[in-house]
C-alpha cells in the first residue's frame, strides 16, 4: 500500500526514487541485500515533501559516505535516504568561519579550510566520511573531533521542520552526540583559527602518513568496529583483541585486519551474517579474556 502511494508521487517529489536496490555500493564494506526504498533528494524542498508524505508510514535510515555502517543481508524494510550534490556546498562565513553541506566529504571541507589559512580541521583530511556521518559519530582523530570545532547544526526533522542548534547546546560524547536519530542533519557551522596555508598542508601529510601506516588502506572496512573501552581500561581496543582472540580468525570472508585488530575486512564476498558472526565472536573472547565488555563503534542497520 504505502509503496504505491510513494510510486503514485514519486513524479510530483524533487528527487529520484528507486525501488529495491542493492545497498551493497554504497558502503565501505562492500555488505548488506537491498533497500526497499532509496530516495536521493535534489534539494530540501524534495526532501522536505519527502518525510512529510513518508516518515509516520515507515523506517528511515540517512546514509553518508557509508564508511562507519554494516547492513543486512536482508532487505531493509523502509527508506535509505542519501544526500547528494545540493547538500553538498562549502562556504566561507567570514576569516575563520565555514559552512558546509552534511554530505561534502570531511577530505574536501579541511582541503577547503586549508586553502582558506584555517587551521583546526586537518583531522578530518584522515577520515573517509561526510561531514553528516562526522557530527552523528563525533569523528575524530589525532586527539581533535568534531566537538572541538563546532559552531551550529542546521538539521530537519521528521516532520519537515527545519532549524538549527548550537553546538553549545549539545552533549557530546566518544563517537556519539546526543541527539534523537530522527533528524538529518543538513549543514555544519565550524570555526577554526587563521594559519598559513604551508603549514596546514605539512600538518595534514604528516597525519595522513602516520594514519596510513598505523591502519589498512584501499580494504572493504568499515573501521574501527569497537570503541576504546575508555571507562574501563587504560588499553586500547587492538591489544585487547590481540591478546584475547587466535590469529587468523574468520567467518566466511569476514576477517580481521593484519595491520589493525580493531579493523574487520571484507576480503572478497562476506556477507553480513559472516561479520555479525566474527563481531559477537570476538567480543565474547574479549570479555571472557579480560574481562572488558566492547561496545560497537559501527552502526548496525536492520
Ligand atoms: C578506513 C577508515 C578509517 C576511518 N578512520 C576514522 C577515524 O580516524 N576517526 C573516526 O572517528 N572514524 C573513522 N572511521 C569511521 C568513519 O569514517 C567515520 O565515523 C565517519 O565520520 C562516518 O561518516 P559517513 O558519512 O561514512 O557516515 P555513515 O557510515 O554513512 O553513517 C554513520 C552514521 O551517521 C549517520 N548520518 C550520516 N549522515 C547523516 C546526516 N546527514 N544526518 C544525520 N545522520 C547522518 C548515519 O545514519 C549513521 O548513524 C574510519 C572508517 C574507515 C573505513
Amino acid at each position: 500500500m504505502e509503496i504505491e502511494d510513494i510510486k503514485k508521487s514519486k513524479l510530483l517529489i524533487h528527487g529520484d526514487i528507486y525501488f529495491d536496490q542493492s545497498i551493497k555500493n554504497l558502503n565501505w564494506f562492500n555488505i548488506g541485500g537491498k533497500t526497499k526504498i532509496l530516495f536521493k533528494p535534489n534539494s530540501l524542498k524534495g526532501l522536505i515533501e519527502y518525510l512529510k508524505l513518508y516518515s509516520s508510514r515507515g523506517k528511515i535510515f540517512i546514509l553518508g559516505n557509508g564508511s562507519n555502517v554494516l547492513f543486512d543481508d536482508d532487505t531493509y524494510q523502509g527508506t535509505v535516504i542519501k544526500l547528494g550534490k545540493s547538500f553538498s556546498n562549502i562556504t566561507l562565513l567570514d576569516n575563520e568561519t565555514i559552512i558546509a553541506g552534511t554530505a561534502a566529504s570531511q577530505k574536501k571541507v579541511s582541503e577547503f579550510a586549508k586553502d582558506n589559512n584555517i587551521s583546526g580541521l586537518e583531522f578530518m583530511s584522515c577520515i573517509p566520511g561526510s561531514i553528516g556521518g562526522g557530527i552523528r559519530m563525533n569523528s575524530g582523530c589525532f586527539k581533535k573531533e568534531f566537538k572541538d570545532i563546532l559552531i551550529s547544526i542546521q538539521l530537519v526533522d521528521y516532520k519537515g521542520v527545519v532549524r538549527s542548534i548550537p553546538a553549545d547546546k549539545i552533549n557530546f560524547n566518544y563517537r556519539s552526540i546526543e541527539l534523537p536519530n530522527e533528524l538529518i542533519f543538513l549543514s555544519a557551522t565550524f570555526k577554526g583559527i587563521i594559519k598559513n596555508s604551508i603549514e596546514i598542508n605539512n600538518y595534514m601529510r604528516e597525519l595522513n602518513t602516520i594514519k596510513n601506516m598505523a591502519q589498512p588502506t584501499k580494504i572493504k572496512t568499515s573501521g574501527s568496529t569497537f570503541k576504546n573501552p575508555i571507562n574501563q581500561t587504560n588499553k586500547k581496543v587492538w591489544e585487547l583483541i590481540r591478546s584475547s582472540v587466535p590469529n587468523g580468525t574468520s567467518f566466511g570472508d569476514a576477517i580481521i585486519s593484519d595491520k589493525h585488530a580493531n579493523f574487520f575486512v571484507n576480503k572478497k564476498n562476506a556477507k553480513s551474517i559472516d561479520m555479525k558472526s566474527l563481531i559477537n565472536f570476538v567480543k565474547k573472547k574479549v570479555k571472557d579474556n579480560t574481562g572488558v565488555k566492547l561496545e560497537l563503534e559501527i552502526v548496525m542497520v536492520e
